[in-house]
């Protein structure tokens, strides 16, 4: 049978050929985000809990109300910001449903979506498999990867229905500042325009950062979701929740997106969910775990040739390696990865025209041994 592609452009993501070459090779994996550790045994002992108490059914489409509750408790406590349980929150499998299905509700053929790139891999896909357009904002290192909010504006036309942001950034670890904010409201004002903000990194901020996201500025609460993730904050990146918050008449839409795609998600892992998000502990206590751990990465690597700036937020940490080769980063990622038995993501990979800044990205949510046999490597180059 000849299936004609709709995406026949795309290939295998980067992060699934990244692990396979580390998995194959035996490198160190420090390419796909994700731990090398476990989650919290107390989490695993209360998803057992509720399997052994029965809740092995179907969970309500929108996600079970305690942790609808849980979550707008928690939103509420760190953001100011209130969603109603009943009708704003709406549990997902993951970020990536919640992006898929925000692009599936509010997308019209030849939609204009403006995206900043380097952009993480499912953005694009999303917007144009629901027949959009990706209108690219390009963030290079000359700048610190800064958003210059003119540029922004000149991209908007009558076609703009949505602009992405990430907040930390996924590769850069860049997060928005209040000025960013303030001119993304300035910018939208009296437009039609929605706000789709991935927040999975939203605890994993450093130096004392706190994290901002859009909903949490009045005027732009009204036309924002914010899309998150418990896979990230609670090392279960393979338990596949997350979740999205918008305003009643969004997320009615996004619900019936969300209705088609998985319907409803894995329910004893909601409940298990619900009762961790209870202690506040279990979610604050991520920032500082991630700060040592950017900091003893960076500590490790600081006698080799590298350049850096430490990231501001996520697991990753990117560097130059401008000082020691100019291969390709593509090339360079895959090459090391079997020479020196290190596995990165070349950061080329995050740009539509895979503009090669001479970047490679490393994820440090990994533990510390590895992270020092990694660091001891890159040392040596
Ligand atoms: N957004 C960003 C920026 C990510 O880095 C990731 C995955 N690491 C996702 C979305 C997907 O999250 P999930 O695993 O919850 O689908
Ligand atoms: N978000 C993870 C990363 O950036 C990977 C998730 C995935 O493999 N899809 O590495």
């Amino acid at each position: 049978m000849q299936i004609t592609s709709k995406q026949p452009n795309i290939g295998t993501t980067i992060f699934t050929v990244m692990s396979q070459l580390a998995a194959e090779t035996g490198a160190l994996n420090l390419s796909q985000g994700f731990p090398n550790y476990n989650c919290s045994p107390k989490l695993i002992e209360l998803v057992n809990h509720h399997m052994k108490n029965g809740m092995n059914q179907y969970a309500p489409m929108a996600g079970i109300m305690p942790l609808r509750e849980a979550i707008a408790q928690k939103t509420f406590d760190l953001y100011g910001i209130s969603y109603s349980p009943n009708d704003e929150i709406t549990i997902v499998s993951g970020c990536t449903e919640a992006l898929y299905a925000v692009m599936t509700a509010i997308i019209h053929k030849d939609d204009e979506v403006i995206v900043f790139e380097p952009a993480y891999d499912s953005y694009v896909p999303c917007v144009e498999l629901n027949g959009g357009k990706a209108v690219y904002v390009t963030l290079t290192p000359n700048n610190d990867f800064a958003i210059d909010w003119q540029v922004v504006k000149s991209k908007i036309t009558e076609r703009t229905k949505a602009i992405m942001l990430t907040t930390p950034h996924n590769p850069t670890g860049k997060c928005l500042t209040q000025s960013d904010i303030n001119s993304l409201a300035e910018v939208l004002k009296d437009t039609n325009i929605f706000v789709v903000s991935d927040e999975v990194y939203e605890h994993i901020i450093f130096d004392g950062r706190k994290h901002l996201s859009p909903a949490m500025h009045p005027e732009l609460k009204e036309r924002t979701f914010v899309c998150g993730s418990f896979g990230k904050t609670f090392h279960t990146t393979g338990w596949k929740l997350g979740y999205c918050l918008a305003p009643k008449e969004l997320s009615a839409e996004f619900r019936k997106a969300h209705q088609w795609i998985t319907f409803s998600c894995p329910t004893p892992f909601q409940y298990a969910f619900a009762d961790f998000l209870k202690e506040p502990d279990n979610y604050l206590s991520v920032t500082q775990f991630y700060q040592e751990k950017r900091d003893k990465f960076i500590n490790w690597i600081k006698d080799s040739r590298f350049e850096w700036i430490p990231a501001e937020g996520s697991f990753f940490q990117m560097v130059s390696y401008k000082n020691i080769t100019d291969e390709s980063d593509y090339d360079l990622a895959v090459r090391w990865t079997k020479e020196i038995g290190v596995a990165s993501i070349p950061i080329s990979v995050f740009y539509a025209n895979k503009i090669d800044n001479k970047i490679l990205r490393f994820c440090f949510a990994k533990d510390d041994e590895m992270l020092e046999r990694a660091a001891e490597r890159l040392c040596r180059l």
